[in-house]
């Protein structure tokens, strides 16, 4: 074993590019995150979303997922760009317009694995990592392990750093110094509540994953309903508002990961050249993009819902 301590493990995930990293105990997710979690799918929250049901024991308790597991260290991984879209062309989620993050952050983890690990036992270690990928609730983990709060926006919030980030999860087969969750700092902001443009969220924390931008133009594979069509506005992949509308998000700084910035090809893109975009385009523009996950006939679907706006 190099690294044991959690100041060790921290200083090299900030020497690979995380922004910041926390470590957790490993245990069963608290009653009152089990009851919501419970109550929330219940109600069928989670839209047609059926894989947010499977392994419920598991993403309840994530010692189930791996023997041995002592810790989880969290890390987060900042995804404002240095560059955006025009403002008058439409837009695209921003943690969407670089390489997909599964690959960039896990490849990172594993680098950080090594580095705890050693290079020549890494192979054999007893560790697994995460990225938005298994059944591991990752912001409550995020939250444990000390690097922010889940806001009213649902997103992890990171004090004077806001919420653009991916996370991704490390877990450890040995205990280590841990950290604490930070109290919540929302206050009696509702500025995400009030400006969601289809009341997806709400002030008793629930979100109605059915209303949002967000499932409507990625996950969902029907038609759009009549309310996305309604307030997506010029977004045809994701939504951004409940983001941009927080006020932690002014103090966000442009990441400097080569992976996460635009290609210029997606920067120049026009209404005009969106309504063109043929399979070929779409392949090339998005190779290795997590827009992917939409496919060719959804981001067409997303798009052929623009027209409109954009004609004379
Ligand atoms: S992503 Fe958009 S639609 Fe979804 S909760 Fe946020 S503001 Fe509302
Ligand atoms: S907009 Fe306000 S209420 Fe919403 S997450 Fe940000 S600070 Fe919290």
């Amino acid at each position: 074993m190099n690294l044991k301590h959690s100041n060790d493990i921290k200083a090299e995930a900030k020497r690979l590019g995380f922004f910041t990293c926390g470590i957790a105990k490993a245990t069963r997710v608290s009653q009152e995150v089990e009851t919501h979690l419970r109550c929330w799918l219940a109600e069928g929250m989670n839209a047609d979303m059926e894989w947010m049901n499977n392994y419920l024991d598991k993403r309840l308790d994530p010692r189930l997922l791996m023997d041995g597991l002592k810790s989880i260290v969290s890390i987060a991984m900042s995804y404002v760009p240095q560059k955006t879209l025009p403002s008058d062309e439409p837009q695209i989620a921003a943690y969407a317009l670089g390489l997909d993050y599964h690959d960039v952050v896990k490849q990172k983890l594993h680098q950080l694995a090594a580095a705890i690990y050693g290079e020549e036992n890494v192979k054999t270690a007893n560790y697994r990592v995460f990225v938005d990928s298994g059944p591991v609730l990752e912001r409550y983990w995020a939250e444990q392990a000390g690097l922010g709060w889940v806001g009213k926006n649902r997103q992890l919030i990171i004090p004077h750093a806001g919420s653009m980030f991916f996370l991704g999860e490390l877990f450890l087969d040995f205990e280590t110094e841990y950290d604490h969750p930070i109290t919540n700092r929302c206050g009696k902001c509702t500025k995400c509540i009030d400006h969601c443009p289809t009341h997806a969220l709400s002030d008793s924390r629930k979100f109605d994953a059915q209303l949002c931008l967000s499932y409507q133009t990625i996950e969902n594979r029907q038609e759009l309903s009549h309310e996305a069509k309604k307030h997506m506005g010029k977004f045809i992949y994701g939504c951004d508002r409940c983001q941009q509308i927080c006020p932690w998000n002014r103090f966000a700084e442009p990441n400097h990961t080569p992976e996460f910035q635009p290609r210029e090809e997606l920067l120049n893109m026009t209404v005009d050249k969106w309504k063109k975009l043929s399979v070929e385009d779409y392949r090339r523009l998005f190779k290795g993009s997590a827009v992917k996950r939409v496919k060719y006939k959804g981001l067409m679907r997303n798009i052929s819902n623009l027209f409109s706006k954009f004609e004379p």
